[in-house]
């Protein structure tokens, strides 16, 4: 199966299952909006859950709030997003499709960048003691990729900092970059394009404001840092965290849920004293990067990807990027902010934001690390790396979402084997017994062998089957499904049995 393939059965099997819809689609749909559907809030409820938790309860200098999306107007015009939130967009006259240029960049450095990996491949082949880094330092026609990448990804810098769009332009027909979809490269100019929605507060009546939908959460943190820090007693060095909605009327509206109109952000801002901020921005990385690679989908599947264009105000930055199957992509963003963020609302609203560090015996601007990762990429990210097809022995295939066991929708489904002589009634002791800590789900209808499937299907790490015998032994048949190997066990047992498999403390734990 191609990457292309599995994205595309991945999309339908969201559908199918009941974890994502397009959005209004008895409409025909609203491009680049979905909805979760019964089990995709369960997924991305537990995302959510797992980052929060990872954040708040793990560190005793971090709390969490939850502030609104409208905000002032003018705390969009000393965040910068006013002014400078724009992608630079080009269109191509052929087929009509709209691209960001940077991305068509990107995707070109990209493709470089796979060849650099099909030479160094090659040449593990063939050699016995192959050493890579040494290959990748001296090998010729890998030093000619890598001049290329480095002159463009510098003239994309120069240009996008210089607000050079002709140059960026010129670049993109430099590197020869055809439409994907055309094939041509008949390219219009490039434009810059803002992408805030906004909208009216108040009646016309009253002389209504545009204001704005928020295009990130950080700015409700940054703005109540004070009332954070005053009324929590806080100390630097501190952290908020924030899990909200985000708006941006992003042009390319392709890759699912990758790339959404409406989306969700779990962002935490970290205040420290300023020169510790690379130190922090250094154990940021690293304690990001465990807990994605917490998750068991194999360390290959990341890398970091420090930017090359800083924004003017930060000085150190890097993605966490995750192997989509459409390609290495960013998952998460960490950045050290300077004091760029609390000196404007400063200087705009007209107050003083210090802190009083009484080790020091000093007021300063605190410094920002942020970090700031989709939960909705999260959630293709799981799906992606979840979604398998496997050969049975007899030769059938089953499909099976393999979600990290304290993520998954449905923990446990109860199956009793018949729907008659006393075996409902002893199913639904045990969900009795499971519910009020997990989301279980009985099912009844079929054979066990098709029930199996379904919660394959759905990615329920246990199945436990009440037959006959469980009425006079009190035990049952748990089924594991990355397995698929059977045990028997006592009911009393269960509980236990179910929290170590599925429970989150395990993966928690795994972070410290
Ligand atoms: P990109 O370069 O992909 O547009 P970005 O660098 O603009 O992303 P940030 O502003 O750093 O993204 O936002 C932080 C995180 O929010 C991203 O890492 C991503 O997970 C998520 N995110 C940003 N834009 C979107 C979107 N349109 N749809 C879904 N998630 C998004």
């Amino acid at each position: 199966m191609t990457q292309e393939e599995l994205f595309k059965k991945l999309i339908a099997h969201s559908k199918e299952y009941g974890f994502i819809f397009q959005s209004s689609e008895i409409y025909d749909g609203l491009a680049a909006v979905y909805d979760y559907g019964q089990l995709g809030v369960e997924l991305k409820n537990n995302i959510k859950k797992y980052w929060w938790d990872s954040m708040t309860k793990l560190h005793s200098n971090i709390v969490g709030i939850d502030t609104a999306i409208f905000m002032h107007p003018k705390v969009w015009e000393a965040s910068g997003h006013v002014g400078a939130f724009n992608d630079p967009l080009i269109d191509n006259k052929d087929s009509k499709k709209r691209y960001r240029a940077d991305v068509l960049i990107e995707e070109w450095v990209a493709k470089q960048q796979e060849k650099i990996n099909k030479e160094v491949e090659k040449a593990r082949k063939r050699f016995d003691e192959f050493d890579e880094t040494m290959f990748r330092q001296t090998n010729p026609r890998v030093a000619a990729y890598q001049e290329k990448i480095d002159a463009a990804n510098n003239e994309m810098a120069r240009t996008l900092e210089a607000n050079d769009l002709v140059g960026v332009k010129a670049l993109i027909e430099n590197l020869e970059i055809a439409c994907p979809i055309s094939g041509t490269r008949n390219w219009t100019d490039v434009r810059q394009f803002n992408l805030m929605f906004d909208t009216k507060i108040g009646s016309v009546t009253e002389g209504a404001n545009t204001i704005y939908l928020r295009p990130e959460t950080a700015q409700g943190i940054f703005v109540n840092f004070l009332n954070v820090q005053k009324s929590g007693r806080q100390k630097i060095p501190f952290g908020i965290a924030q899990i909200g909605k985000a708006f941006r009327n992003e042009i390319v509206a392709r890759q699912f849920i990758f790339r959404m109109r409406e989306f969700e952000q779990m962002e935490m801002q970290f205040f420290v004293a300023p020169g510790t901020e690379l130190k922090w921005f250094e154990h940021w990385k690293q304690f990001r990067m465990n807990w994605h690679k917490s998750l068991g989908f194999g360390d290959a599947s990341y890398q970091f990807h420090d930017h090359i264009k800083l924004a003017h105000y930060a000085n150190a930055a890097t993605d966490i990027e995750f192997k989509f199957p459409f390609g290495f992509k960013e998952v998460e963003g960490i950045h050290s902010r300077t004091d760029f963020d609390l000196s404007r609302h400063a200087e705009f609203s007209g107050k003083k934001i210090t802190y009083f560090d009484t080790e020091k015996n000093e007021s300063y601007v605190p410094y920002v690390i942020e970090t700031s990762i989709g939960v909705d990429r999260m959630v293709l990210q799981v799906m992606s790396a979840a979604y398998k097809e496997e050969k049975l022995e007899g030769g059938d295939i089953r499909t099976v979402l393999a979600i990290p066991a304290a993520l998954a929708p449905v923990k446990v489904a109860i199956l009793p084997l018949v729907k008659k002589d006393g075996l409902p009634e002893l199913a639904a002791k045990i969900i009795d017994t499971l519910k009020f800590n997990y989301n279980i789900q009985l099912d009844e209808k079929d054979s066990i062998g098709k029930r199996y499937r379904r919660q394959d299907a759905i990615g329920t790490p246990l199945c436990v089957t009440v037959d006959h015998d469980s009425i006079n032994d009190n035990c049952v048949t748990i089924r594991h499904r990355d397995t698929m190997k059977q045990e028997r066990v006592a009911i009393s047992e269960l509980p236990q049995i179910v929290e170590n498999e599925v429970g989150f403390t395990a993966m928690l734990k795994k972070l410290l």
